[in-house]
């Protein structure tokens, strides 16, 4: 794909995501197309409250940036670590249920697509859920250089993603192969909509940052999630 093409293809997933924003929670809550029973729901549930744990031992302090907030799911998990937030993401829309979810005079919301963001400050850590498989692979390593660029020395960052379940997505949405990096979304009112969705291995993930001067551990959940936590190799 040609740099216009791409761009092109990332205003449709940044629209996607503005229209999405009311129903958003719903993949989250396993709700109306998402909710896949009792049983495959408790493996959800599980799984989330895995990365809540490691969330709670990773230990989040200071000044945390929160990128691709959406509508505060991990904000709102995030805060009481933090002494101050700055909560990034491109759809106003998103932002506006962040803000009323979270209700926070130590939060700072911030409109801006990461594709062409300016670092605001240096940070203590660094979070992004369901982020970085958003990342078209060409700007796999310049997303990295502006996280590096927003850690504070010493600062670490977390994050968590899907992994590649047919499950984890709405029942009428068709999961491709792990190696394909797009898929098509549907919303709630049938519109459809072409993202970026690259699934990432573990092992795999952690040589590719390992080359770019992170270091990194990288685990799953037994069956939605995969999630990281790193620092800038000294
Ligand atoms: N982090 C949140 C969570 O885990 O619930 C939201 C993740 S959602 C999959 C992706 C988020 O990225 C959406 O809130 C969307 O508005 C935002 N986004 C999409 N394209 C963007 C862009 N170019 N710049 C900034 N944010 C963008």
């Amino acid at each position: 794909m040609n740099e216009i093409d791409e761009s092109i293809a990332l205003k449709e997933q940044l629209d996607y995501y503005r229209a999405r924003a009311s129903e958003y929670d719903q993949w989250w809550l396993r709700q109306g197309r998402y909710d896949r029973g009792p049983h495959l729901n408790s493996l959800w549930f599980a799984d989330s409250a895995t990365v809540q744990t490691v969330l709670d031992e990773f230990n989040p302090s200071g000044r945390i940036l929160e990128l691709a907030c959406g509508t505060g799911i991990w904000t709102e998990k995030l805060l009481p670590y933090a002494s101050s937030m700055t909560c990034v993401d491109g759809s106003l829309e998103m932002l506006a249920i962040n803000k009323n979810r979270v209700r926070s005079s130590r939060v700072d919301w911030v409109q801006a697509n990461l594709f062409d963001w300016e670092p605001c400050g240096q940070f203590d850590q660094i979070f992004f859920g369901f982020w970085l498989s958003h990342v078209p692979p060409t700007k796999f390593e310049s997303f990295w250089k502006s996280v590096s660029d927003s850690l504070s020395p010493g600062g670490r960052v977390f994050f968590v993603d899907s992994r590649h379940e047919h499950t984890s997505t709405a029942s009428d949405h068709l999961l491709p192969k792990p190696e394909a990096t797009t898929l098509r979304r549907r919303l709630n009112n049938g519109s459809e909509y072409q993202i970026y969705k690259v699934f990432y291995e573990p092992s795999d993930l952690v040589n590719r940052l390992r080359t770019l001067g992170w270091t990194f551990e990288v685990s799953q959940t037994a069956h939605y999630f995969i999630y990281g936590r790193g620092h800038r190799a000294t």
